[in-house]
């Protein structure tokens, strides 16, 4: 194993545990080399860090808001930056050289350790503003220096959209133009909805897809799941193509076989 890499992934709470649980189950299951890191907050319950310890290699509680310095002061002020805040501690990872940013509601299906080939800042387009990436899945490099100019940069400016994907696009505001090479290609970040808004391209490309990310507000630890049957089930308020559904039916496969019986 290289022991100075990680996937790393937030969780804040134990219904965002879920699906970190699952990514990381993920992860093992296509045989990666790379070391797992997840970052919680106080708000994790005791029960799930002893679970999140036999998926994860490192379990490392973070503040949702510390209170330390001017900048963070400053930040204070913009409660609506806390999960965004919490984000950026992956940057104080620094016993690691390089890592990849995974959003708890991201699913590999395949091993994707060449991701650690790229250098920071590389990330998928973003389905709704090609211009801008998806700050659901990123390489970077741990460093102070840079969590502390995220810092500033955050009290300064904000963010754009109130989350972190608004405030990583104006900090690393390149992205869009300097190195392609820093592009990784749509399917290591396949947002769900990208499916019905463009079949043909799905139809063609989406064989290869090598990471799901269910984004948006419905998750799939929201949807019922027949243990009996092994079915996702759609009832009025949900939707979803036949592909959208057999890459719910993943999660849940992996959710119900591998996690439900470490959380019994
Ligand atoms: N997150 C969290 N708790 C929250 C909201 C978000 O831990 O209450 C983390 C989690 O890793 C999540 C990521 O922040 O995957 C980004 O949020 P989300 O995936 O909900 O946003 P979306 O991808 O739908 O825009
Ligand atoms: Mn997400």
């Amino acid at each position: 194993t290289v022991t100075d890499q990680a996937f790393v992934t937030l969780a804040t709470d134990d219904v965002y545990c879920q699906g970190a649980l699952v990514l990381g189950q993920s992860l093992r299951n296509h045989t990666t080399s790379r070391k797992l890191a997840v970052l919680i907050t106080p708000g994790v319950s005791s029960g799930m860090r002893s679970v999140l310890r036999s998926v994860f290699d490192e379990v490392t509680e973070v503040d949702a808001i510390d209170s330390a310095d001017s900048v963070r002061l400053a930040l204070l002020q913009r409660p609506e930056l806390g999960v965004t805040f919490t984000k950026l501690h992956c940057w104080t990872l620094t016993h690691y050289s390089k890592c990849v940013f995974m959003d708890a509601d991201t699913l590999v299906l395949c091993n994707v350790d060449e991701l650690f080939d790229r250098e920071e800042f590389s990330a998928a387009p973003d389905s709704g503003w090609p211009d801008c990436f998806n700050s659901g899945v990123f390489v970077f490099r741990p460093s102070l220096k840079t969590y502390n100019l995220l810092l500033q940069f955050a009290a300064e400016h904000g963010s754009f959209d109130g989350g972190d994907q608004g405030l990583l696009n104006s900090f690393f505001s390149n992205w869009a133009t300097a190195d392609i090479g820093k592009h990784l290609p749509f399917i290591y970040n396949l947002s769900s909805s990208a499916i019905y808004t463009y079949v043909p391209a799905f139809n063609h490309f989406g064989r290869d897809t090598k990471v799901v990310h269910f984004l948006g507000a419905t998750k799939p630890w929201n949807y019922k799941y027949n243990l009996q049957t092994k079915r996702v089930m759609q009832d009025g308020t949900t939707s979803g193509s036949f592909h959208q559904l057999s890459f719910l039916a993943l999660w849940w496969n992996i959710y119900s076989a591998s996690i439900l019986p470490l959380l019994e």
